[in-house]
């Protein structure tokens, strides 16, 4: 009965653990606590191993967009410099109020008519 209820425990703090883990990775809490809550130790030294939440780049427009797994796109705090949601208000990581995000902006930098516009001039 006690032993029960001493792996419970462990069961709790392996998984509480294993969320940090799994958050300071970047990658689902849930995964980390379940991890850690079914195979303890061994449990967090797999959590431990596992790849941080790989981020592709892409090509879109002409600019280059960080996406995550989610194919959610990314931008760079000004602050703190750590990759946050493109749509965020405010940073995950240390709280302050992000500029507002212009999904235009970034896609208009480098759009054809610009281009035409320059060649354009260059045949007058
Ligand atoms: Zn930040």
């Amino acid at each position: 009965m006690s032993t029960f209820f001493w792996l419970f425990i462990l069961g709790i703090v392996c998984g509480y653990l294993g969320i940090l883990i799994a958050e300071r990775k970047g990658r689902r809490s849930m995964e980390g606590f379940l991890l850690g809550f079914f195979f303890d130790i061994i449990g967090l030294i797999v959590e431990f191993i596992l790849p941080a939440e790989e981020m592709r780049t892409t090509l879109r427009g002409g600019t280059l967009l960080q996406l995550d797994r989610h194919n959610r796109q990314l931008r760079k705090c000004p602050y703190c410099a750590e990759m946050v949601l493109a749509q965020a208000k405010v940073c995950k990581h240390c709280g302050k109020d992000l500029p507002e995000y212009r999904e235009e902006t970034t896609f208009r930098q480098f759009t054809p008519k610009i281009i035409y516009g320059r060649s354009r001039l260059h045949s007058l």
